[in-house]
């Protein structure tokens, strides 16, 4: 971690937003907020970012889930009450 504290030698590096490791401005990637990052972390943005989308998929499928067993319950109580009239 030495060489992150050569800023006043090489050009104008910057700390990274995820881990603070100092890195080349014009070598650097932007993250999905828009943060100057390292490689690595860029690389585990996409990954958490792509996760989150995972989950929020699975979420989705959950609620799809209950909404079913909800309308196939009110289906079952309709015709529970039409078979006993
Ligand atoms: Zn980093």
């Amino acid at each position: 971690m030495t060489s992150a504290y050569r800023s006043g030698n090489g050009p104008n590096l910057v700390p990274c937003a995820g881990c603070g490791t100092f890195i080349d401005p014009t070598t650097a990637l932007y993250s999905n907020q828009g943060e100057l990052v390292c490689r690595p972390c860029h690389t585990k943005g996409e990954i958490s970012a792509a996760t989150v989308r995972g989950n929020a998929g699975v979420s989705y499928d959950r609620t799809y889930l209950r909404v079913g067993i909800v309308v196939a319950l009110i289906l079952l109580r309709v015709l529970i009450r039409f078979a006993l009239h």
